[in-house]
């Protein structure tokens, strides 16, 4: 596997192999890799000549100076996995190589920000578009793959680069859970062996909304998932949304939408956690 630490290194590596036609897939990371990452890297395998992964943990997406500071890194153990993965190519820049003027860029997102994790990580996604730009510009992928772990970060990608006119194909993969359930994520490394437990109810409840949703109104779900928190004094439920799939708005009844995907953000201990699950589409 090639690793690169600089914009000018990685450019002269990748151009001649775009240019020769060969097909570039990247998958964007923050590190702290698991098998959630690994499954877009099988995804990029399987479909481009060329998978690139980066490994950056952007401080622009951070609304909260505690979550990047304990944001979990472990570079050799990422490059290790990469490596059994069949990555072909890693890029691991500093801060000032992606942002080497600490420029800002101030994107629209509509209505697409104004819910969820828009409102309660201001600033959160003008970081997450002001990188994937940037890596995007970097990389000139033909294909890039985004988890649907991070749905709204997904329809934000999106948009984006449709809004942009990019030339990349965006890919959305899976959710890849525990055994027990739990949607996998960096932060998870941060829980103990109870609160890891406890986080399952983040997706028991989210199975129990889809099973609900065959009998029971959108105002009862809410009802309900806000009962279930409350009993459970471990994991404090910050939001709970049944929103149109791809406008995000929420829905007061099941005839307002004919594609809905069920969202919750919960704090488990001193970790934010996110889950999603589809409704029906
Ligand atoms: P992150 O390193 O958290 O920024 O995530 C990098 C990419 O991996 C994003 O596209 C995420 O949506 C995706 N991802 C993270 N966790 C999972 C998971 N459990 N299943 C599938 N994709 C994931």
């Amino acid at each position: 596997m090639e690793k690169f630490e600089t914009v000018s290194h990685i450019r002269d590596f990748l151009q001649p192999i775009k240019r020769s036609g060969k097909k570039i897939g990247f998958v964007p990371t923050m590190g702290a890799l698991h098998e959630g990452h690994i499954s877009l890297i099988k995804e990029a395998r399987n479909d481009t000549d060329v998978v690139v992964c980066s490994i950056f943990v952007n401080p622009k997406q951070f609304n909260n100076p505690e979550d990047l500071e304990k944001y979990p890194r472990d570079i050799a153990r990422d490059i290790h996995l990469l490596e059994i993965a069949d990555c072909d190519v890693v890029f691991i820049p500093s801060e000032q190589e992606i942002y080497p003027d600490d420029k800002s860029e101030n994107f629209d997102f509509g209505l697409l920000e104004n819910v969820m994790e828009g409102t309660f990580r201001p600033g959160h996604f003008n970081g997450v578009a002001t990188v994937v730009k940037r890596l995007f510009e970097i990389v000139d992928p033909d294909n890039a793959y985004f988890g649907l772990k991070d749905y709204q970060q997904l329809l934000i990608v999106y948009k984006m680069t449709k809004d942009l006119k990019l030339p990349v194909e965006i890919i959305p993969c899976p959710i890849v859970r525990e055994k027990n359930g739990l949607a996998m994520s960096s932060r998870n490394e941060r829980l103990s062996a109870e609160e890891r437990e406890q986080a399952t109810l983040l997706y028991e409840t989210l199975k129990m909304v889809k099973i609900r949703s065959g009998y029971a109104s959108v105002g009862e779900i809410s009802s309900f998932v806000e009962q279930q928190f409350r009993r459970n004094k471990f994991v404090k439920l910050e939001y709970f949304e049944i929103v149109d799939m791809y406008t995000l708005q929420p829905l007061k009844t099941w005839a307002s939408s004919n594609n809905v995907i069920a969202c919750i953000a919960a704090w488990v201990g001193p970790v934010r956690l996110i889950d999603n699950m589809i409704i029906f589409s």
